[in-house]
Order: C-alpha cells, then structure tokens, then sequence
C-alpha cells in the first residue's frame, strides 16, 4: 500500500464545497483519506491580487502509483471544473503531490517531493498537523524542522 500527502487549495466560488467534492472525488477513485489538516485561510502566493485561499493537505492510502495518482488528481481538478489561465492563478480547486513514500520524481509533468513545499507555510503548516515527524526524502529533515526554520 502507498501513503501519499497531497495538498489542496482553493480560491474561488464555494471553497469549502470545492473541498469537500475533491475529498469524495479523492475516495472514489481509489484513495482512502487517512489523515486531514485543519483548513486554513491564506493570502496568495505567486501572484497576489487575487482572493485568499482555503488552504490544506490529506494524508491517502492507495493501490495507484505516483503517477496514477498523479493522473486522477488532474481528473478531479478537471471534473470540478478548474481552468488553467495563468501561473498561479485563481483556481476553484489545486491538488498537488507533496510526497509520495519517499519516492523521488523529477520528470518535467510530475516532481515529488514538491519542488516549492519547503517555501510555503500555506503547505508545511497543515503537513504538519498530519506528520510532523515524517522526514523529507531528499533533505532528511521533519516537516517540524522544516517549518521552523521557514517561519525564522
Ligand atoms: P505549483 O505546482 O507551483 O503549486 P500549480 O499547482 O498552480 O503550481 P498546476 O497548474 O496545478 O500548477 O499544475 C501544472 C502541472 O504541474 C500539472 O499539469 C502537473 O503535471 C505538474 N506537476 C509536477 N509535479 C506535480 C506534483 N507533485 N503535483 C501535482 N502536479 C505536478
Ligand atoms: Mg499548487
Ligand atoms: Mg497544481
């Protein structure tokens, strides 16, 4: 079985509800949620003259393999009804891969761990709620750690 962190955010129309689809959404394809951050709300990132997020991340069980997972988190982005239109944009739901056992990817359509999780409180912070002890398979330090020193 693979345990995967996945983070989500949302910044437009009915966040929570936007949320909560991803997370039905999530089981039905064939992954079982484990672990839930509290949400959090949180000003934009990247590009900021946009509305604030609701923020969070899952911990999943699931048979799929990284890109598999990859794959159907696309989908149910999709099925939710996101639009790409520019970098970091306003979304009605983002669902990325923060890690994946302690596989390492660096593919140009799937990077894990997370290229920008380690310079983004709106992401080690609920990360940390659900393991705070789990240690980065590349930089071989907590989610604690790594969210101390973000915040130093
Ligand atoms: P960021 O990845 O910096 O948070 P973003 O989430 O806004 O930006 P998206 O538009 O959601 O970016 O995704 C663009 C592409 O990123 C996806 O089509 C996907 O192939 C690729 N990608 C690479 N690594 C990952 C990952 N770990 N999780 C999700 N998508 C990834
Ligand atoms: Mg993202
Ligand atoms: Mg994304």
């Amino acid at each position: 079985m693979n345990k995967a962190y996945i983070a989500f955010g949302s910044n437009i129309g009915d966040r929570h509800k936007a949320v909560e689809d991803a997370f039905v959404m999530i089981e039905q394809r064939g992954m079982r949620i484990t672990a839930k951050s509290k949400m959090y709300e949180t000003e934009p990132y990247g590009y900021t003259d946009q509305p604030p997020f609701l923020n969070g991340a899952i911990e999943v069980e699931t048979h799929l393999n990284c890109r598999e997972t990859l794959k159907a988190l696309l989908d149910i982005e999709n099925d939710i009804g996101r639009v790409r239109l520019i970098r970091w944009g306003p979304r009605i739901i983002d669902l990325d891969i923060l890690m994946f056992n302690d596989e390492v990817h660096d593919e140009e359509d799937l990077k894990v761990p997370h290229t920008d999780m380690v310079n983004r409180q709106f992401v080690l912070e609920p990360l940390n709620d659900i393991c705070p002890d789990k240690i980065h398979p590349l930089l071989n330090v907590t989610i604690r750690d790594l969210l101390e020193n973000l915040k130093k």
